[in-house]
C-alpha cells in the first residue's frame, strides 16, 4: 500500500512509500481509508517541534514520535479485513475512527479518558494514520458507526467536531445569554460556533483577521464578530469587550498564542473561564492577584473523550449540528502536501478533507 509519510531524519518533506498493507492480529481492524481529513496539527508535526516559549522547542523526537511518521488522526475508512478477536466488525461497514487511543488499562483510560492516558499512542502521531490506502485501528471500541452522514462531513468529526464539542462543554452550562468570545474561526472554531449554536447557546462573538471565516461564522450561529490582526492584537480584550457590552463569561481560544491567551484573560469577568485550545504556542504573562481577585478559570483542552465523539456523531445524525464547509481533494503525495502547505499559510475556510483511491 502507499503511505505518504515523514521519513527518519527530521526532514518535513512528505515521500510517498511502498510499504507491506498490514495484516490484522488479535483485535485489530484493517481499514482501507476513504476519507482523510488534514488538521492544523500536522503543520506542527511536519515542523518537527511546538513553540514552549522562552523554554525554546518542544521536539516531537522527544517525545518517542516514531519515523517514518504517517500523519492523519481524521479518518473514514471502509472494513477490510478483522483480526480472530474483532469478528464482530462486519467486513465492507464504513467506520469513523477515533484516533486518540490510550494504554486502555489505566484509571484514567477505565474512566473512559483515553485522550487524557500519560501512555497514549494516537493513530496518526505515534501510530501510523490516515495519510495512506489503509490504516490499522487496535480495537472495535474505536470504531464509530457513521451511517446516513456523508464520510467527507464525519472525517473531521474524530478531531475539528471532537475538540469543538469538547471545549464548548467546558464552558457550558451558562445561560444562553450569556457571552462566549470564540477566538480563531478556521475549521475547529466555525465547528465550536456551531455546537455552541446547537447546543442551545445565543450569545456567540467570534473573533478572526479573516472577514471570510467571519462570515462563515455568522452564518453559523455567531451573533457577534470582531475582526482584528496581528498589529490589532494588543488591543483585542478592549474590541471584544465594546463589542459584547461588558466582560465576557467565557473565551474558547483556538489561536492560544501570547497575543490571544494575555487578550482571553483581560477580557474575562469574575468567575471567568478561559478554554485555551490552539497549538501556536508561546507563553503569558498574568498577574497572580487578578487571578485570584476575579476568581479565573484556565483549562487547557486536548482533543475530547470517545463517548464525546459518539455524542458528537449522534448531534450530527438528528442533524442538529450544520454542515461547515468541506474542500476536497486528493489522498495523494500532492494532495497531502499541498493540503498542509494551504493550512500552514493561513488556511482554508472549513476543512480539507482527502478522498481516497476507489479500488
Ligand atoms: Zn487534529
Ligand atoms: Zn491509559
Amino acid at each position: 500500500m502507499r503511505a505518504f509519510a515523514i521519513p527518519e531524519g527530521g526532514t518535513s518533506e512528505l515521500s510517498e512509500m511502498n510499504v507491506p498493507t498490514p495484516v490484522p492480529e488479535g483485535s485489530e481492524i484493517l481499514l482501507r481509508v476513504i476519507r482523510s481529513g488534514v488538521c492544523h496539527t500536522d503543520t506542527h508535526l511536519r515542523a518537527g517541534y511546538y513553540d514552549l516559549g522562552s523554554r525554546g522547542h518542544m521536539n516531537l523526537t522527544d517525545r518517542g514520535i516514531p519515523y517514518p511518521l504517517v500523519m492523519g488522526h481524521e479518518v473514514v475508512g471502509v472494513v477490510e479485513a478483522t483480526g480472530p478477536d474483532a469478528l464482530e466488525v462486519p467486513v465492507g461497514s464504513t467506520r469513523l475512527v477515533y484516533p486518540w487511543v490510550g494504554c486502555g488499562e489505566c484509571a484514567v483510560c477505565l474512566d473512559g479518558r483515553e485522550n487524557a492516558c500519560a501512555r497514549g499512542r494516537n493513530i496518526g502521531v505515534a501510530r501510523p494514520g490516515g495519510y495512506a490506502d489503509h490504516v490499522v485501528v487496535p480495537h472495535p471500541r474505536y470504531l464509530i458507526d457513521i451511517e446516513g452522514l456523508d464520510p467527507s462531513w464525519a472525517a473531521p468529526m474524530a478531531c475539528s467536531g471532537l475538540t469543538a464539542y469538547s471545549a464548548a462543554s467546558k464552558v457550558l452550562p451558562l445561560p444562553p445569554a450569556a457571552p462566549v468570545v470564540v477566538i480563531g474561526v478556521g475549521g475547529v472554531g466555525l465547528t465550536a460556533v456551531a455546537t455552541l449554536s446547537a447546543l442551545g447557546h445565543e450569545a456567540i462573538c467570534a473573533v478572526d483577521m479573516s472577514e471570510a471565516n467571519l462570515a462563515a461564522a455568522r452564518s453559523l450561529g455567531a451573533s457577534l464578530t470582531v475582526i482584528t490582526d496581528a498589529a490589532g492584537a494588543a488591543d483585542l480584550a478592549g474590541k471584544v469587550v465594546a463589542a459584547t457590552g461588558g466582560p465576557v463569561d467565557a473565551v474558547i481560544d483556538f489561536v492560544n498564542n501570547e497575543q490571544t491567551a494575555s487578550a482571553a484573560f483581560d477580557m474575562l469577568t469574575k468567575g471567568g473561564r478561559m478554554v485555551q485550545v490552539g497549538l501556536f504556542g508561546g507563553e503569558v504573562t498574568i498577574p497572580t492577584a487578578l487571578l485570584a481577585l476575579k476568581m479565573i478559570s484556565i483549562e487547557g483542552s486536548f482533543v475530547g473523550t470517545l463517548p464525546e465523539l459518539h455524542q458528537v456523531v449522534d448531534l450530527a445524525k438528528q442533524g442538529r449540528v450544520p454542515r461547515i464547509p468541506v474542500v476536497e481533494a486528493d489522498l495523494d503525495l500532492a494532495g497531502v502536501t499541498r493540503s498542509l502547505d494551504r493550512l500552514a499559510g493561513g488556511g482554508v475556510t472549513g476543512r480539507i478533507v482527502l478522498k481516497g483511491a476507489t479500488p
